[in-house]
Formats: structure tokens, sequence, C-alpha cells
């Protein structure tokens, strides 16, 4: 038996997700000599995208795709949310036998799984391995996580007609209704699902978080020394890709036209992995970026009026995003801007001389990698906790200009050229300053004296202890 520590890791099929995991698997593998299979649950066939990110693994870390899920029994407009639960519950069988072989070759030392994964707790009992949680969102939505089950019993009226706003232990206030999207309707099955999760997280060992008290002092200070029934946390991040191969087969005629663009002059687009916007915003974005005549980089997928994460867990666009653009747009921005469909090489973006300003949905990963980059942001939230984290990064961490939604749920295009100026011209100074100072934070928690160096290293302590070696 090989005699290695080894760790198995069991993030959900969506990009954001499956990237920190990796990521976190390389520090314990590349730092802390553990040994990591990394299991991943599939719905229809494993994605370019997830298939690059696994391709590139440093000796040491192993993955496995285990059989797709079957959905055929749901309605065809069940929530994301609802989809990722179930394809980690019902891949709970394959995972057992996963496990098995695992145990036989290796020293299992720990099972660390995704917040939407704690039914795979009990598997992991069975097997005598303990485990644990990687929530790779912040301090703050794991403190609101924590909260919920007490939230759940103390009010009985939905969480949006809160009269005053929800109080998160070391963070600012939230609005009801600007809390994550599944407690945005408490009738929802995917309440009831998400709240099932976070009721057993108080069973994990303990709680890895990816973020650190340099980004977040109040919250981690909170969720160390405060009230609530929890395990140990561990704030261990910034934990996101230095460098990455995701796209390198596509990505030349991005980086070339970023090569020939002006020093920080560049507004990169883009909303996560799956984000979608309606066909009206993404024709006012358009115009939006036409107006302000600053250059952009803007990934595009086919719009959709249904739902903000119609393409969460596939990446891809369904037709021909360039479609949906407004009449000569493509031609009267060809010196302007670039568009690519569905997908670009994020980090290589973020790190380029050109890039000074990122309009984003707020996803965690795409907040922590600017933030590494010191590129400020314009704070676009979509679904999931975004909403939350745009309200940190413009009300706490200062880092973010935010455009006004106007009634029918639309920014408009002349909000879009104010906050785009607003960043990219002299006024967005104060959020640059902000960016690099954040930058700096960031970069000191990752030292090897860092706050995060030093969280993971009392992880990687509480697994071995925890197994008596
Ligand atoms: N990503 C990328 N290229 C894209 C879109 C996303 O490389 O065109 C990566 C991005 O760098 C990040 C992850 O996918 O690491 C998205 O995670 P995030 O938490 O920002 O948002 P989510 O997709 O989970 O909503």
């Amino acid at each position: 038996m090989e005699e290695t520590p080894h760790i198995a890791i069991l993030p959900n099929p969506g990009m954001g997700h499956l990237i920190p995991f990796v990521e976190l698997a390389k520090r314990l593998v590349l730092s802390h000599n553990f040994s990591v299979t990394c299991i991943v649950p599939t719905i229809d066939s494993p994605s370019k995208a997830q298939e690059t990110v696994l391709k590139c693994l440093p000796h040491g870390i192993s993955y496995v795709f285990l059989p797709a899920v079957s959905f055929d029994d749901l309605k065809e407009d069940v929530r994301a949310e609802i989809k990722v639960s179930l394809t980690m519950s019902r891949s709970l069988s394959p995972l057992r036998e996963v496990l098995k072989s695992i145990m036989i070759r290796t020293r299992l030392v720990a099972l660390i799984v995704d917040p939407y994964g704690t039914d795979a707790f009990d598997l992991a009992e069975e097997f005598g391995v303990p485990s644990y949680i990687f929530f790779m969102s912040n301090a703050m939505a794991l403190s609101f996580c924590l909260q919920l089950p007490k939230l759940d019993e103390m009010i009985s009226c939905e969480y949006r007609d809160l009269p005053e706003p929800v109080k998160i232990p070391g963070c600012i206030p939230v609005q009801g209704r600007d809390l994550m999207d599944p407690v945005r309707d408490r009738k929802d099955e995917a309440y009831k699902v998400f709240l099932h999760h976070v009721k057993r997280f108080t069973l994990a060992e303990g709680i890895i978080v990816n973020s650190c008290m340099d980004l977040e002092a109040g919250a981690v200070r909170a969720l160390q020394d405060g009230g609530l029934v929890k395990p140990p946390v561990y704030p261990v991040g910034p934990l996101v890709r230095t460098w990455s191969k995701i796209g390198d087969d596509d990505d030349s005629e991005c980086l070339r036209w970023l090569d020939g663009q002006p020093d920080g002059s560049v507004l990169y687009v883009s909303f996560g992995s799956g984000g979608t916007l309606s066909y009206d915003q993404v024709n006012e974005l358009a115009l939006g970026l036409e107006m302000s005549e600053q250059r952009f980089l803007w990934v595009l997928r086919t719009p959709n009026d249904r739902s903000s994460n119609a393409a969460y867990l596939t990446n891809q666009s369904q037709n021909d995003p360039f479609d949906y653009l407004p009449k000569g747009f493509r031609d009267r921005t060809r010196g302007q801007g670039l568009i690519l469909p569905s997908w670009a090489p994020q980090i290589k973006v973020l790190s380029h001389s050109s890039v000074s300003g990122f309009l984003t949905h707020c996803g965690w990963n795409s907040t922590l990698e600017s933030i590494m980059c010191g590129v400020p942001l314009i704070a676009w939230p979509l679904y999931s906790e975004q909403k939350m984290n745009a309200i940190m990064l413009t009300e706490g961490l200062q880092v973010a200009l935010r455009p006004e939604i106007n009634k029918s749920g639309l920014v408009q295009r002349e909000e879009i050229v104010r906050v785009v100026k607003g960043l990219m011209t002299g006024g967005g100074h104060g959020v640059r300053i902000r960016a690099k100072e954040l930058k700096e934070a960031a970069t000191k928690a990752l030292c090897d004296d860092g706050s995060a160096s030093k969280a993971l290293l009392e992880f990687v302590l509480a697994c071995r202890n925890k197994i008596g070696r």
C-alpha cells in the first residue's frame, strides 16, 4: 500500500467548484506531501473545460469521472441547485466503489466534499474516514449558511420581506432580497435542499473556506471565535489558478488581440462559467459598451430570458451567440472590441497588461482572480451568492463600481456607459488603488508565514492528528 497519506476530493461538476478544488489539491500535494484523487460526478459527458483543467494536473493528483447521472425524471425547468445536489446524491453508489478501490491502494485520510455533497458524509463514516467541506465561496457566505438553520426556525416570512437587513456576524448587513439564490423562495424545493445541506455542515470535521483574514477580517474572526455551533474553519484562500491551460487550443486569437492594445486600456466582460443575460440585456450591454468608447473583450453566450445561469453545467452557448447582437454592432466595434463565444482563458486575460477592468457577475473565483491581478471591478451579480459578493465588493472592500438596475430589471445602456467610463477613465482612481492594496494583502496571506498558509497547515495537522500520524 502507498505510504503517502491520500485525500479524496469530491467537487460538484460546475467549473466554479472544480477549479478551486483542483487548486486546493495542488497545494496539498505540492506543499504538504499528500496524494489526491479528484472524483468528479458528471451530467451527460464531461465538458471540454472540465477535461482541460484535469488534463494538466501535477504528479500526485489523479482524477476519475463518475458515470453520468440521469435527469430523465426531472422537469426541464428544474433549478440548477437541485440538479447539482441530485448529481451528488445520485453518484453515491459509484462513489462508494471508487472509495473502496482507493482504500485498497492507499491510506485514505480524508474526504473533502462540495457544500452540495454532504450526503457523502455517511459513506465516509462507513469507511471510517473523516470528512471535511471545501466551501469555495467566501467567509461571509459561509457565515450566512451556518446561521441559516437558526434563521429558518426564528423567521416565518420570506427573507426578502424582512423589514430589517439580516445581520451576518462580522459582515455588512444584507437586505433579505440580496441573500443567496437558494433562499429566495422558502417554498421552493431548492430551499429545502439547500437547508438540508447547510444543516449537515456541522457534521463535518472541519470547513475549508476560499478566503482569508487579510480580505475578510470581520467575517473570518466571527467564524473562528463567534458563538455559532460549527466545526473548525480554515481560511486558506485565495486559491486561484496562477496559470492555466484552459482554452490553450483556442486562446491565441484573444491573447494576440490583447497584445495589440495599449497598456491598461481594455475592459474584460464575462459572467463566469455559465452566466447568461436576457435578449434585451445583451442588446443594452452591446450598445452601452459601444457608446462608452472604451476597448473591451467580451465573453458572450446565447441570451436566455428564463434563467441567468442557463449554461452553468455546460459552459456552452446553445446557438451562435453572435446572432443576438444589435445589427451592425460587430462591424462598428471592430477596432474597439473583441467578442469571444462562451469561454476565455480568464487567468491569462486578467494577468495581461492591457486589461485594467473587469465587468463581472461577481462569482467568487472570478472575484479572487481579479483581486490577485490587482484589477478593479464592475459588479453585475446574476445568481447564487453573487449579490452578497457585490455588496461586499462595493460597500465593504470598495474595489468595485455597481450599475443601477431600472424598474424592468434592466441595466440600461446609459448606465453601462456611466460605470464603464467611471472605471476605465480617471474617475475609477479610488477602486484602482483599492485593487492594488487588496492584491498585496492577498499575496501576503499566501506567503509562507501568511495567514492562509498557516490556516492550510492547521488543516493538514488536524488531518494528520486525526489519523494519528
Ligand atoms: N472561467 C474561465 N473562462 C471563462 C469563464 C470562466 O476560465 O470564460 C473560469 C474563471 O476563471 C473561474 C471560473 O471559471 O475560475 C468561474 O468561477 P466563478 O466562481 O467566478 O463563477 P461561476 O462560474 O461558478 O458562477
